[in-house]
C-alpha cells in the first residue's frame, strides 16, 4: 500500500499502535536494492507492520550535489518493498515535507562535524531533521538503518538519545555484491570500467582489517595502508578520506587501545560518483 499524505500516515500508524502492533520503520531515499530489502526483511521478521519511507531529502544535499539526478523509480520501489515485507510505502512530496515557511533544523552536534561533515557541510543536519520528521510521522517502535552509512548511524543514535525518541534503533550489516562492492543506489553512476575499479575499496578495507588483526594499532600506519592500497589499485580514484577512528566516538588517537573497536571509513570520488564504505574491526 502507498501512502503519500502526512496526515494519513500519522492516522494509520496511530491506528496500528492502538491495535497493539509493533511498527518497524525503514527510511530510504528509494531506488531500492538488496541492501534496503535486507533491512525491510529483518523489520518484517521483528515487527508486526513495516513502513518503508521513500523520500529523496533535498535538505541533506549540498548545492553542487546530485539531488536532481539522484535515481528515482517509485513504482519499482513499491514492488520491491512489498515483496520484502513492507506493509506500507510512505512517499511524501518535497512540498508537503517542507512547505513554504518551513524553518526548523536539528543540529546533531560534534559527531556530525567530522569525516562526512567536512566534505558535506550541513549533510547531517538535513539527515537528522528528516529522520526526526519521519519518526513523528510514522511513530515507529523500531527503526532500521544500514552500517553502510556508518557515521549516519552514530548521528541517529545521538538524535534518539538526546531528543528522547521512544524508539529502538537497529543497525544491520552492509550488503555487498560478490566482488565486495557495497550496494548503493549511487552505483548506477559508475561506468562498467569504474564499476570494476570500485572493488578496490573493499580490498583496501580488508587489507587494513588484516593489518589490525595482525597487531597494527598505530592510526597513521593504518591510514597510510588504506590510502596506498586505493592509490596503487586505482589512480583514477580521488580520496576524500581514508581513515581509522574509534568506532563509538570517531576520535582519532595515535594508537588504538587493545580490546577497542576501530571503524575504517572511506569516501572517494570515481568518475561522477561519490562512494562511501566502512568496516568495523576489533583490536586484538
Ligand atoms: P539510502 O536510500 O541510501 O538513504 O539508504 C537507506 C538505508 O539503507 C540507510 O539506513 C542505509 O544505510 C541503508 N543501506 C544502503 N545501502 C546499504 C547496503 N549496501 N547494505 C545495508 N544497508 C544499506
Amino acid at each position: 500500500m502507498l501512502i503519500e499524505a502526512i496526515a494519513q500516515m500519522q492516522q494509520w500508524s496511530e491506528a496500528m499502535r492502538t491495535q497493539g502492533n509493533i511498527i518497524g520503520l525503514v527510511p530510504t531515499m528509494g531506488f531500492l536494492h538488496e541492501g534496503h530489502c535486507a533491512l525491510i526483511k529483518t523489520a518484517a521478521q521483528e515487527c508486526s507492520v513495516v513502513i518503508t519511507t521513500v523520500f529523496v531529502n533535498p535538505l541533506q544535499f549540498g548545492p553542487s550535489e546530485d539531488f536532481a539526478r539522484y535515481p528515482r523509480d517509485l513504482e519499482r520501489d513499491i514492488q520491491l518493498a512489498t515483496q520484502a515485507g513492507a506493509t506500507v510505502v510512505f512517499a511524501p512530496t518535497v512540498e508537503h515535507m517542507y512547505p513554504a515557511g518551513y524553518a526548523a533544523m536539528i543540529d546533531p552536534g560534534p559527531i556530525a562535524e567530522k569525516f562526512e561533515g567536512i566534505f558535506r557541510p550541513g549533510h547531517f543536519r538535513g539527515v537528522a531533521t528528516v529522520v526526526a520528521k519521519l519518526f513523528n510521522i510514522t511513530k515507529p517502535h523500531v527503526a532500521y538503518f544500514g552500517q553502510k552509512d556508518y557515521q549516519q548511524t552514530l548521528v541517529i543514535s545521538q538524535l534518539i538519545r538526546d531528543l528522547n525518541f521512544d524508539i529502538r534503533m537497529r543497525v544491520l550489516p552492509t550488503v555487498r555484491q560478490d566482488d565486495g562492492l557495497a550496494l548503493s543506489s549511487r552505483n548506477v553512476y559508475l561506468s562498467p570500467q569504474e564499476r570494476q575499479q570500485a572493488t578496490i575499496l573493499y580490498r583496501a578495507l580488508q587489507e587494513a582489517e588484516y593489518a589490525i588483526r595482525q597487531g597494527e594499532r598505530r592510526r597513521e600506519t593504518i591510514n597510510t595502508l588504506l590510502r596506498h592500497t586505493i592509490e596503487a589499485g586505482c589512480p583514477e580514484i580521488k580520496i576524500e578520506y581514508a581513515a581509522a577512528a574509534t568506532a563509538e566516538t570517531l576520535e582519532e588517537p595515535e594508537f588504538f587501545a587493545s580490546g577497542s573497536r576501530v571503524v575504517l571509513l572511506l569516501a572517494v570520488r570515481l568518475g561522477t560518483a561519490r562512494l562511501i564504505d566502512n568496516s568495523l574491526v576489533e583490536v586484538p
